[in-house]
């Protein structure tokens, strides 16, 4: 057992921090904000990290998506901007099902552009009504003409909402869920801007209202849509896990100077037992979360389905981490971690949302406890 990143990925977190340290004057700017930063855009673009999240044959940088360098990236440009993160990320959520289910006009129209950050990718599968509950949505895709298919229907919280190029959109479809590649200038798409959370992200709520489709927007099979998306959160739910890690690291680092610099009573704040248990104990579940998510992202590499229930509980271990973390931050550095739109007060709030999105902790809790008797048998 090796728990050495190989060095390709070593090399990667290196590309990461140079446009990592591009975006850090940004940053605050940016992640104040619900619509796109074209700054953060541009200095993405420039990086040719999107490369990452489309397959070599159309533009990508490895023969497939490759789950271990997606998280290490993330790390890296999380710990210094969540609008940066996020926007590299939603290239591959949104792009995931053209890449292995796509047709080969659907890859060669979307996925060399998606690469390049030409096209920007979402996904859309919760609804005003259906969250992690996704088969409860409500959205339909009935027959038109011969050849062509009809969406109603509304989706919320789109991440990349209002500024994509393109969604992935799951439709009820009979009996079944079909993904459907929906354009951004379809005749009868609109949007609205999301009411701002408390970590600003770019979020959008999207109407359908009689789009016609060609047949050929359907993604893979029809009614064959949810192993799509299973197919997407085999892959991308462990890159959450990694963010979680920029976020955590990003607050130790916050922390651990802080406690090391201020005095109080006679000595430095990292002095005092419970100042230093706090660090001891963020440091210790940061370094837990890392070896998780690394083992459960090389997991990923080469059977992504078989191997979700570690991805989820990397996930699900970071993120609950990530906010025991940031907590004790602004608890050590006292006022200062209450200033807005200080490192600390913004990582407090970046943390909240991880541990709902992409599958909320409770709901984790579950599916990793369904596939428990499996483990236990095999
Ligand atoms: C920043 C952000 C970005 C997002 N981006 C996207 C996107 O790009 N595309 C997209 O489709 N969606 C997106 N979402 C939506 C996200 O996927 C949903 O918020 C998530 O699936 C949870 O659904 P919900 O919010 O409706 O919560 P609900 O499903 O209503 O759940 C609420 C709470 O109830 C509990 N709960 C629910 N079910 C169970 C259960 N069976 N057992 C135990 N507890 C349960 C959990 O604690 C959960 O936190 C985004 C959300 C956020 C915050």
């Amino acid at each position: 057992m090796n728990f050495q990143l190989a060095p390709v990925y070593l090399d990667l977190q290196k590309e990461a921090a140079v446009v990592a340290a591009r975006v850090e004057p940004m940053a605050v700017e940016a992640d104040g904000m619900s619509t796109l930063h074209e700054g953060v855009r541009q200095a993405l673009a420039d990086s040719h990290l999107w490369e990452l999240l489309v397959p070599k044959a159309h533009g990508g940088r490895f023969e497939a998506v490759d789950p271990l360098a997606v998280a290490v990236v993330r790390e890296v440009l999380m710990g210094v901007s969540s609008h940066a993160d996020s926007l590299f990320a939603l290239q591959g959520i949104g792009s995931y099902a053209i890449s292995v289910g796509g047709s080969p006009e659907q890859k060669a129209q979307w996925l060399p552009k998606v690469a390049l950050g030409e096209s920007l990718a979402a996904l859309g599968l919760t609804e005003p009504v259906a969250g992690s509950d996704l088969k409860s949505l409500t959205t339909t895709l009935t027959q038109g003409s011969a050849d062509t298919l009809v969406l109603n229907g509304s989706k919320a919280f789109i991440s990349n909402g209002g500024v994509a190029d393109f969604y992935s959109v799951l439709a009820k479809d009979e009996d079944g869920f079909t993904l459907v590649l929906v354009p951004a200038d379809s005749p009868g798409l609109s949007w609205t801007l999301t009411p701002e959370i408390i970590a600003p992200h770019v979020l959008a709520d999207l109407t359908f209202d009689n789009i016609v489709l060609p047949a050929s927007a359907i993604l893979g099979r029809r009614k064959a849509g949810l192993e799509l998306v299973l197919a997407t959160l085999s892959v991308f739910r462990v890159s959450v896990a990694g963010a979680c890690l920029g976020v955590a690291s990003a607050a130790l680092r916050e922390a651990s100077d802080h406690a090391h610099t201020r005095e109080q009573f006679g000595k430095p704040l990292a002095r005092h037992g419970p100042v230093a248990e706090m660090l001891a104990d963020s440091w210790t579940e940061l370094e837990a979360a890392r070896l998780l998510t690394y083992r459960a992202a090389e997991l990923a590499q080469t059977n992504p389905a078989g191997t979700l229930h570690h991805s989820s509980m990397a996930k699900l271990f970071a993120s609950e981490a990530a906010g025991r973390i940031v907590d004790r931050g602004v608890q050590i550095m006292g006022r200062w971690g209450l200033i807005r739109d200080s490192k600390m007060e913004r990582l407090y709030r970046q943390a909240r949302p991880m541990r709902i999105y992409e599958g909320a902790s409770s709901v984790l809790r579950l599916s990793i406890a369904r596939e428990l008797p499996r483990e236990m048998n095999s």
